[in-house]
């Protein structure tokens, strides 16, 4: 197999993935209306479906676009025009949610929360209990912001006392962290093909309940594109996506199922768990701090204060140029950085980055 330059992507996503599922891209030509390939979406819908459901009651519905692309398939097909959704906003991510329901035009009510604390259940609850229009909770699980975890035990149990349905985005937690979205009261959750899955960029997906789709039956989307009903539907009957697919990225995200089942879902979190202890203990060892408390951390990523006299971009390009790539930070109250630890790399990969940092802040 030809090699790769290998580089160490430290930002959340798109991750780095290994030279196989590079590889896998690499295909004869063919149309993706071929049955063949339709196999090949029903196997890719099917396995990611069973890393969270059970397939007899829950579907993964597959969009051509970004993670966003999910989320927003989702927000805009499943509101009904006479109800509302509470989004919980404790970080960049949850904003998102809130501003793509102002552009379709949803009832929607922003829980803001700290970005760095967990949210405040009883608050939560009190402003559910006050308003009978309120359908639904969206919430982020990991807020890649700060890598603040949101809790779905406790959420999906407020849910239920509600009769609420739950929206999840676990862009970056689905494949990592355990999540069930039977025991969590999850009707839809969105990820995408590029993070903790490992495979390329290209695919936005949504598990969904299927008997939540169902009840979608004439209700009148207000996207064409990103309909989730006809996605569904449309799947259900031909195995297609109603529109073309990114057949490469779809290729390259099956040989990454066939990847994440071979290691086990638990040992890929153990793994980059390793990594994120590695690089939190050699943090504090450094005087370094980052947000948010262990107890309420992904341990997916983390925002780091920068050090007084480091510039962010200076401090890019020093490492840009050894092969690691390291991201800005994106909460506006504090000047921090951001360290991902997803992906095909280990604690020797985040050793290596450590070791660079020292020699960086000595200088
Ligand atoms: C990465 C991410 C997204 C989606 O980002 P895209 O750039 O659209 O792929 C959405 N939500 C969260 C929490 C994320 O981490």
């Amino acid at each position: 197999m030809m090699e790769v330059k290998r580089n160490i992507l430290l930002n959340p996503g798109p991750a780095t993935t290994t030279d196989s599922v590079k590889m896998a891209q690499v295909v004869p030509d063919i149309c993706p209306r071929e049955k063949e390939f339709g196999d090949l979406m029903e196997y890719v819908s099917l396995e990611l479906t069973k890393i969270v459901a059970s397939p007899d009651k829950y579907t993964t519905v597959l969009f051509g676009g970004s993670g966003t692309a999910s989320v927003e398939a989702v927000l805009s097909s499943v509101i009904p025009r006479d109800k509302k959704v509470v989004i919980v906003n404790n970080g960049a991510y949850g904003k998102r949610m809130c501003q793509i329901s102002e552009v379709y035009g949803l009832n929607y009510l922003e829980f803001k929360s700290s970005p760095i604390e967990p949210l405040d259940l009883a608050e939560l609850e009190k402003v559910i209990a006050a308003d009978k229009d309120i359908s639904h909770l969206a919430v982020i699980h990991n807020e890649t912001t700060t890598g603040l975890l949101n809790n779905l035990d406790d959420l999906g149990r407020l849910v239920k006392k509600y009769q609420l349905e739950f929206i999840v985005d676990a862009m970056s937690s689905y494949a990592a962290l355990p999540i069930s979205m039977e025991d969590q009261n999850i009707h839809y959750l969105c990820a995408s093909s590029n993070k903790n899955i490992q495979g390329m960029a290209g695919v936005g997906f949504v598990i969904s309940r299927i008997a939540s789709l169902e009840k979608l039956k004439g209700q009148k989307p207000r996207s064409f594109y990103l309909d989730l009903y006809s996605q569904y539907q449309n799947f259900l009957s031909t195995h297609q996506m109603r529109f073309t697919p990114p057949v490469q990225t779809l290729y390259a995200l099956k040989q990454a199922i066939i990847e994440a089942k071979a290691e086990g879902i638990p040992a890929r979190y153990e793994r980059y768990s390793a990594s994120w202890r590695l690089l939190t203990d050699e943090l504090k060892k450094m005087g370094l701090e980052y947000l948010v408390e262990d107890q309420y951390h992904s341990r997916i990523i983390t925002s780091i204060f920068i050090p007084d006299g480091v510039d962010f971009d200076h401090l890019h390009d020093f490492f840009y140029q050894k092969g690691y790539t390291i991201y800005p930070g994106k909460v506006n109250e504090y000047n921090t950085f951001r360290i991902a630890n997803i992906g095909a790399i280990n604690a020797d990969d985040m050793g290596g980055f450590v070791k660079l940092l020292k020699e960086y802040l000595n200088k």
